[in-house]
């Protein structure tokens, strides 16, 4: 079997955002030319700094709007663009219908994966109303099938943190040190993947000849883990145990019922993984799937435990920095140092 080798131009929209700038550090840990999407009216400082940060690494910033069609066409074929890593947030998934029309109109894109970095929206069914966005995600995809462009989508479950039931963006909050909230029984497993990890396999995957036209799903078995599990993970990092509260299956369809943008989204997509199964309830076996461990079996992810150790030092950097202010005041957490990779 052969693996492409050519380096290809990537633009990436979204480099900004929480899984996108994952995605573009990774394009330039690997010496790709790099191109990234700006939008021209970010008046946001700390996303002003993420593009600053790409550029002085060596990106190349283009302003533009994804849904600009026109421009879009301009851009890729102005700059010879031959991949597309979509990373646009979720309320705005349906802005890429124009930029899937813009790449078959420019005819450059000899690669485009759009924003999925979640579950295989094909086959999960979350109730309402996160499923409106996978409805969304799955208009993109027969949008992108019926133009023939060459795709990959990339399905690489939670990402390395605690879940809570309530946060878009759980991998920035640090687990907890009051209480656990599970789900259900807590017996429930998921695949949970770094940041970092995300980035860096996606980015194989780009001109890997074997991926064309695939789900590449993340399934690395160092991490997965239960609610039960991740707690006591956790209570090993504490050196101390915390109480558990019961999340039922009926408060997480309440919250989702609630309707509140993001909160319910996340509840209900909490309700997938941790009731349902989402993520471990088929097996990867259709013609056109592949698990991203059988494609770069010599390619090690960083574990949960490794992880949990970052965020156990950024709970320490932050007690620390309290304690100078004010000396009285005692750490919450004892550091040990655990280190592990799993291939
Ligand atoms: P964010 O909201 O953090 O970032 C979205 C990015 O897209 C920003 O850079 C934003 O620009 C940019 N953007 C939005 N609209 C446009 C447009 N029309 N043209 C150009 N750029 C645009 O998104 P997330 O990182 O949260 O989400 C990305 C994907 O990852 C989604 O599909 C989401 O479902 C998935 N996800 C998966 C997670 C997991 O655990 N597996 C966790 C979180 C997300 P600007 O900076 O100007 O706002």
């Amino acid at each position: 079997m052969t693996v492409s080798t050519s380096i290809g131009r990537v633009l990436i929209v979204g480099a900004t955002g929480f899984i996108g700038r994952f995605v573009a550090e990774a394009s330039l840990d690997a010496g790709r030319p790099t191109y990234v999407l700006v939008r021209p009216s970010s008046e946001n400082h700390s996303k002003n700094k993420v593009g600053k940060a790409l550029q002085d690494r060596g990106a190349i910033l283009l302003n533009g709007l994804a849904n600009d069609k026109e421009l879009m066409v301009k851009l890729l074929k102005e700059h010879n663009i031959e991949i597309v890593i979509s990373a646009v947030g979720g309320e705005r998934v349906l802005d890429q219908l124009s930029l899937v029309e813009a790449i078959s109109s420019a005819g450059t894109v000899k690669r485009f994966l759009p924003s999925e970095f979640g579950h295989d929206v094909d086959r999960a069914e979350p109730v309402e109303p996160g499923n409106q966005m996978y409805k969304e995600k799955r208009q993109v995809r027969r949008l992108v099938e019926k133009l023939d462009i060459p795709f990959t989508y990339i399905c690489c479950n939670s990402i390395a943190s605690w879940p809570y039931y309530d946060n878009t963006h759980p991998s920035e909050v640090t687990p907890p040190l009051d209480q656990f909230q599970i789900y259900g029984d807590g017996s429930v497993k998921a695949y949970f993947v770094a940041g970092t990890d995300i980035g860096k396999f996606t980015m194989k995957t780009v001109d890997d000849s074997r991926t064309v036209n695939k789900s590449v799903h993340f399934r690395p078995d160092c991490n997965f883990y239960n609610m039960n599990e991740l707690a006591a993970l956790w209570e090993k990092k504490i050196r101390r145990t915390l109480p558990r509260t019961i999340v039922t299956e009926d408060d997480l369809l309440l919250i989702a019922a609630e309707n509140r943008i993001p909160q319910s989204i996340v509840a209900s997509f909490t309700h997938d993984i941790f009731i349902k199964g989402c993520q471990v309830n088929f097996p990867i076996d259709g013609p056109n799937e592949i698990e991203v461990s059988s494609l770069y079996p010599n390619e090690s992810f960083r574990t949960l435990d490794d992880c949990f150790n970052d965020f156990l030092m950024k709970m320490e950097g932050e007690n620390m920095k309290q304690s100078n202010e004010n000396p009285a005041s005692k750490p919450v957490v004892e550091a040990i140092a655990i280190t592990a990779t799993c291939a």
